[in-house]
């Protein structure tokens, strides 16, 4: 099955967020599913197509697959009609997470965290959702220096697969802190494994695919382990 809920969010811009999912969002809590996101940067479009991409595949591999899932395409929409990092307030979404290490405090405009702890409608839908379903992991694509950033448990089985197909390196953060994020909110303080996969920058639908797609039809041709919370 592939459902859409095409009014699940709006963006601080006023666009309309879709979410695909699995199942009834009421039958997801107890099936614990995967939640896939792409276009958390609004300037990172490798990620969006990756994320259609695995869509694509979804639909046309229902039932097959071993894990129940939930897919965001965009997450910010606003960023990326406009090719800019942040959203339409200006925040950058990967640093206004509720998470206790939560700062307002940043290098760059770029990184503006935003002016309190999930102050983004974008977020707040999301950190709702995470609630709702409790994933058993979650896994967003962006586009920088490549690699598969992974905020989790050792030996699990996820960031490896990636790592394989794509041959980029397992990193367990990208070489400076990331207050905020959705690694740091999402496995430090809800017990949720975070991959990040990093794409190289301006490759194509078809060459990320071919990198990353195989690895993410390993990790749904099995079923992924439980967190423990
Ligand atoms: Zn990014």
């Amino acid at each position: 099955m592939s459902l859409e809920s095409p009014q699940w969010a709006t963006s601080a811009g006023g666009h309309k967020i879709t979410l695909y999912h699995s199942h009834p969002l009421v039958e997801l809590a107890s099936l614990r599913p995967l939640l896939l996101i792409g276009g958390v940067h609004g300037d990172e479009p490798e990620g969006v197509a990756l994320a259609q991409q695995l869509l694509a595949w979804l639909k046309s591999h229902t039932a097959t697959v071993k894990n129940s899932w939930v897919l965001i395409e965009c997450l910010n929409p606003d960023g990326f009609s406009r090719n800019q990092r942040t959203n339409h307030h200006g925040v950058d979404l990967n640093r206004n997470f509720p998470s206790r290490d939560w700062s307002p405090q940043h290098r760059e405009a770029r990184y503006f965290p935003g002016p309190a702890p999930a102050s983004e409608p974008e977020i707040q839908a999301l950190v709702h959702l995470v609630a709702q379903v409790r994933p058993r992991l979650i896994v967003h694509f962006h586009s920088w220096k490549p690699s598969v950033v992974f905020a989790g448990p050792p030996n699990h089985p996820a960031p490896r697969f990636l790592s394989e197909s794509s041959g980029y390196p397992v990193q367990p953060d990208i070489g400076y802190p990331t207050p905020g994020s959705l690694g740091q909110w999402g496995w430090l303080d809800q017990g949720i494994p975070v991959i990040c996969t990093e794409e190289e920058e301006r490759v194509s639908a078809t060459e990320t695919w071919t990198r990353f797609g195989p690895g993410l039809q390993k990790i749904f041709g099995q079923e992924i382990p439980l967190p423990l919370k």
